[in-house]
């Protein structure tokens, strides 16, 4: 019998996962997928926004700026990439120009630091590179960028340190609601639980449904990024915001915290909650927004694109409560800012837990850090020469465009990389110009050789996205090898 299970562990699940493992509590996360983060969490754009885009009245506006503050600690804490690079929101038009000031006020009110109004010199002066038709653009210095899986690793890893139990590969497929429990099925096993967290992104009104605890429903909105060859890094060093529209922040340049550009996002409502398909009519739409405002970016510099979907309540706001069904609670609708709030929902969440009456105790021993992955690429001749000396795993390149290493691939696979997303998220193994063309059959091998099962078990991101595919009639793989 667990005190609580997260069902879901996408950025909400991992942050509640981390908050909640500070207490005496038998906990459990279940997760659909191979692994944690790879549900709308992977798919985004990134940033940790700047603190003053959502209206005070809304749940958004509560936690964007107190979500903002806490993800600098974080990224030491957990050991993954954070730059504070500050974002640019222009102005093309004399309309927009009250747009920017309202922002400001609204961003300043809320304690929002730094916010400035830049004219063309400062902004000339800062982007050389984008267009000079801008009037004026509002800079928002707390802005910053992360890559959305490692914090999803990172803050599931300090989890399960301090004790959670975390079932990847789990899907919930019914609920029972007993008199003082509830029982959860699965494919492998049934688990117990006194509460229930429902965290399950774009599939939480199903799982709300499962007890008659579905006063909301999700609806899917796509959107389509674009990643940059390493050719355009630095053409711009802030994130470019545009004026809003009425379903998203708008098209975006984002100075990935790895160095490349990213563009986009789109924002088209769809039917369907597995559509993770980009189209040329997302592409138009996303490069011609971006060249208005950044001239040399061109759609022939693509080197890799995908989608994302958010979850969108009716109500267009996250939906953060106890649910008609005691101990049954929802946290859910949490679209964008949902990367930038979570930690700050994490901790509202569990001071619901403790207003409804959930002892919480602390932990006498609880460890806020974890080791992180080594970063061959970014070690020091010296420190390349010792770590090889230490492990022979360091002299092999695996992935020759981010020179990353067999020791590497090994200490992800350690940590929990079951598929080549895994591995890529967590050691950049496949994430440079050759898009895995290289490395993809060399961190097969290793996957396979480390987890015991064949080739033709190992996927790109879990079932359905199988590499080879098995024929009886041909040599072994084993004799193969
Ligand atoms: C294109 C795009 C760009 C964005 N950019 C930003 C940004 O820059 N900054 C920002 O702050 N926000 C951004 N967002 C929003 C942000 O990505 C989301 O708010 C956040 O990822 C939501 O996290 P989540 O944990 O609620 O959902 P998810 O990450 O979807 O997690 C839910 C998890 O539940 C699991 N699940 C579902 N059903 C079951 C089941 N039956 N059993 C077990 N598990 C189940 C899923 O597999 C999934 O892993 C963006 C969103 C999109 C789509």
């Amino acid at each position: 019998m667990y005190d609580v299970i997260i069902i879901g562990g996408g950025i909400v699940g991992c942050a509640l996962a981390r908050e909640l493992s500070r207490y005496n509590l038998r906990l459990a996360l279940l997760e659909k997928e191979v692994e944690v983060g790879f549900g709308t969490s992977k798919t985004n754009s990134g940033i940790i926004h700047a603190g003053h885009h959502s209206p005070p009245d809304t749940l958004k506006g509560q936690f964007e700026w107190s979500g903002n503050q806490q993800w600098a600690d974080l990224a030491q804490e957990l050991k993954f990439g954070f730059k504070q690079i500050g974002e640019l929101l222009i102005a093309h038009k004399h309309e927009d120009l009250q747009y920017l000031e309202d922002l400001k006020k609204q961003g300043d009110a809320r304690g929002v630091t730094g916010l400035e109004i830049w004219g063309q010199k400062r902004i000339r002066k800062e982007e050389p590179n984008l267009s000079h038709t801008i009037l004026k653009a509002l800079h928002a210095p707390t802005a910053a960028v992360i890559n959305p899986y490692e914090a999803c690793f990172g803050l599931i890893e300090c989890a399960r340190q301090n004790g959670l139990e975390l079932f990847c590969n789990h899907p919930v497929l019914s609920i029972k609601k007993g008199k003082n429990n509830f029982s959860l099925e699965t494919p492998q096993k049934n688990f117990t639980t006194r509460i229930i967290l429902n965290a399950a992104g774009l599939f939480a009104d199903c799982i709300a449904a499962m007890v008659e605890a579905n006063n909301f429903s999700i609806s899917p909105r796509k959107g389509e990024e674009y990643l940059l060859d390493r050719r355009l890094q630095g053409i711009v060093t802030h994130l470019i915001f545009p004026p809003p529209s009425t379903t998203s922040k708008g098209v975006l340049i984002i100075p990935t915290v790895d160095g490349p550009i990213m563009v986009g996002p789109t924002a088209e409502d769809i039917d369907n909650r597995e559509d993770l398909s980009t189209s040329y009519s997302g592409a138009d739409k996303v490069f011609a927004a971006v060249l208005k405002s950044c001239p040399s970016i061109s759609e022939r510099d693509t080197i890799t694109e995908f989608a994302g979907l958010r979850a969108v309540s009716e109500n267009n706001d996250f939906i953060i409560e106890l649910s008609p069904v005691i101990n049954f609670y929802n946290i859910v609708g949490i679209q964008s800012p949902g990367l930038t709030a979570a930690p700050a929902i994490a901790i509202y969440v569990t001071e619901i837990l403790r207003d409804n009456g959930l002892s919480l105790v602390r932990k006498q021993i609880w460890k806020a850090n974890i080791d992180g992955p080594p970063h061959f690429a970014a070690m020091s001749p010296e420190e390349r020469e010792a770590a090889i000396g230490e492990d022979p795993a360091y002299s092999r390149i695996v992935c020759r465009c981010e020179l990353v290493t067999e020791a590497e691939v090994l200490y992800a696979i350690k940590h929990g990389a079951r598929t080549l997303d895994g591995v890529k998220f967590r050691v950049r193994a496949g994430m440079g110009r050759c898009q895995g063309g290289f490395c993809t059959t060399r961190i097969m091998d290793l996957l396979a050789q480390e987890s015991g099962v064949p080739l033709t078990e190992i996927t790109k991101r879990g079932s359905g996205s199988e590499i080879c595919i098995p024929r009886h009639d041909i040599i072994p793989i084993e004799d193969h090898r």
